[in-house]
């Protein structure tokens, strides 16, 4: 297993994550080839051409390149219009892999847009091909219907169900992901596999508390509750605001939420949480803080006391494991990997309902008791240590090896 393809055709991972069309993808499509590329897999990471002023190829370290792929408008263009540009991104794609870049031994394709490219790439060199969906229409039109376009749900899960009926290898984050997959989507559980994604030890470890909130200019006082990621109703920011409210006891409590708006509600869902804020009279207790750089996170997660991960759903959930990288208790819904992520009551609490009060119960909890939350903190950054990306990248690099080696499965 020499090279391999990886399609991310609606966002780079060279992008900023925790705004946009930016988020867990990016930072899993950039981490995984980084440690494939070190495991001697070249890769060449192929994405839309968003801006003129791309370049064709930017070499980003030894192994890996990111492909900018002309496909529609040299601008941006929503996700939800992407779908049209798929077989434009396809031949951009072709004539890459037939020129400089070499036809891959394999192709891991995320993302369903990508999935149908993906498909197509399949037949079209006779490569396996792998397939991680990050998010599924039909998971999503179950906790958050208002996120998927007018005729997204049957058009896109059918779609999905396409890719994953000819993917030689289905790739779930988490066993909660894998029985979403077979069960939603009827898919050959021999060919679903189970590769939990990572977190970069070197940035995300444990760290001085009040020297991080001094470098981020925050309050050298008071509990710090934070939310980090891509503001949209799906990740339920509204639930930390109104467990702030909720919480007794703490009235010099703040929360911070670091990230920006991302999907079609993204906007609306700004300006509704600045409202509530309002309402709620939070507005010296809350703070928006601009999306940062993946690397500087870890000192967020290192000035707060609790990290509040209130999802809808999540496939995996790299907030939570960034912050317990970083020794943060979580406190987050029971949903999706989340449930993988977090061990009720030994490295943070798992939510079962949607009410704030219930939020709030378990963030005084951790900041009632110091000794657990010292507990908590010790054994969450050590069962972090688990999940790295070399251990990702290896199990893909075996698992990729052994799909080169077997008849490629063919549509039903
Ligand atoms: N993120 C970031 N900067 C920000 C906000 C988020 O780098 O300002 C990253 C965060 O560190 C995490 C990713 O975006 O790695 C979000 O991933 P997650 O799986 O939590 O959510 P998703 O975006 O996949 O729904």
């Amino acid at each position: 297993m020499r090279s391999l393809a990886v399609l991310s055709l609606h966002t780079s991972p060279l992008a900023q994550p925790g705004t946009g069309d930016g988020g867990g993808m990016n930072v899993y499509v950039r981490e995984l080839s980084s440690a494939l590329a070190r495991a001697g897999v070249a890769c060449h990471v192929y994405t839309r051409a968003w801006s003129e002023s791309l370049p064709a190829v930017v070499a980003v370290e030894p192994g890996l390149r990111v492909h900018h792929v002309p496909a529609g408008p040299l601008a941006p263009v929503p996700k939800e219009q992407l779908r049209g540009l798929v077989d434009e991104f396809v031949e951009g794609v072709l004539c890459r892999v037939k020129g400089t870049a070499g036809i891959p031994d394999a192709i891991h394709a995320n993302y369903w847009l990508s999935g149908i490219a993906g498909h197509v790439l399949k037949h079209e060199l006779g490569v396996p091909l792998a397939s991680t969906f990050h998010t599924l229409a039909r998971v999503k039109a179950e906790s958050s219907p208002e996120e998927l376009g007018a005729d997204e749900p049957t058009h896109r899960a059918h779609a999905e169900a396409h890719v994953i009926g000819c993917s030689d290898a289905v790739l779930a984050s988490c066993a909660v992901e894998a029985d979403q997959i077979t069960e939603l989507y009827d898919a050959d559980p021999e060919r679903v596999y189970v590769v939990a994604p990572g977190v970069d030890h070197a940035f995300f470890a444990p760290g001085h508390g009040p020297q991080a909130r001094r470098a981020l200019g925050l309050p050298a006082s008071g509990p710090m509750l934070l939310f980090v990621g891509r503001i949209q109703p799906l990740k339920g920011v509204d639930v930390a605001v109104h467990a702030l409210a909720a919480l007794e006891g703490h009235t010099d409590a703040f929360l911070a939420v670091v990230g920006g708006p991302s999907g079609p509600q993204g906007h609306t869902e700004v300006s509704r949480l600045r409202a509530l804020v309002r309402t709620l009279g939070l507005e010296e207790r809350v703070r928006f803080l601009a999306p940062q750089p993946h690397e500087l996170l870890s000192t967020y997660y290192r000035a707060a006391d609790v990290c509040v991960v209130p999802s809808r759903s999540e496939s995996f959930g790299l907030v939570a494991l960034e912050a317990a990288a970083c020794g943060t208790p979580v406190v987050a819904a029971a949903v999706g990997g989340l449930r993988t992520l977090v061990d009720h009551a030994e490295t943070g609490f798992l939510v079962e309902t949607r009410d704030p009060a219930d939020y709030a119960a378990y963030i005084a909890e951790i900041l009632d008791h110091p000794r657990l939350a010292r507990d908590m903190s010790t054994r969450a950054a050590q069962r972090a240590r688990r999940y790295t990306w070399s251990t990702a990248a290896g199990e893909l690099r075996r698992l990729y090896a052994t799909l080169t080696e077997r008849q490629l499965v063919d549509c039903p």
